[in-house]
């Protein structure tokens, strides 16, 4: 344990970035895997290979740019997730009730005022204000 440490010393280790990488490696020889041709497994080692790198480089400043820029680019994708669900959810022109009955939860338009909702599961009818 002590020569391991003493190995370490002064080198970078591991970050986020490093573990998108061997979970971007895991998932190309899942996929690589599928498609029988034996070489294409290669490509699957370039993130793994790449990751080692990184744990074991002694250049912690540009590691740690590398896991800056990548912390950016992920944050920013989930960003465009939550956007996207919001968009696709539409909270703004919808309103969300769950059915009295078998709480199924039903979206109807705004600003409608009262209407009577009906259960399209257990077709249940009740009146709510949108
Ligand atoms: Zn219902």
């Amino acid at each position: 344990m002590n020569r391991f440490r003493n190995f370490m010393y002064g080198r970078y280790g591991f970050d986020q970035f490093t573990r998108a990488l061997i979970i971007c490696s895991l998932v190309l020889s899942v996929m690589m895997n599928l498609t029988r041709i034996s070489w294409l497994i290669l490509i699957a080692y370039v993130p793994f290979i790449y990751a080692l790198y990184r744990t074991f480089s002694k250049d912690i400043q540009r590691r740690t740019h590398e896991n800056m820029a990548y912390m950016r680019f992920s944050g920013n994708l989930r960003n465009r997730f939550v956007h996207l669900k919001l968009y696709l959810v539409g909270t703004k022109s919808h309103k969300y009730y769950k059915c009295s009955k078998c709480k199924q939860l039903i979206r109807v338009p705004r600003n409608k005022g009262r209407i009577a909702i009906t259960c399209p599961k257990c077709r249940n009818e009740f009146i709510r204000r949108t």
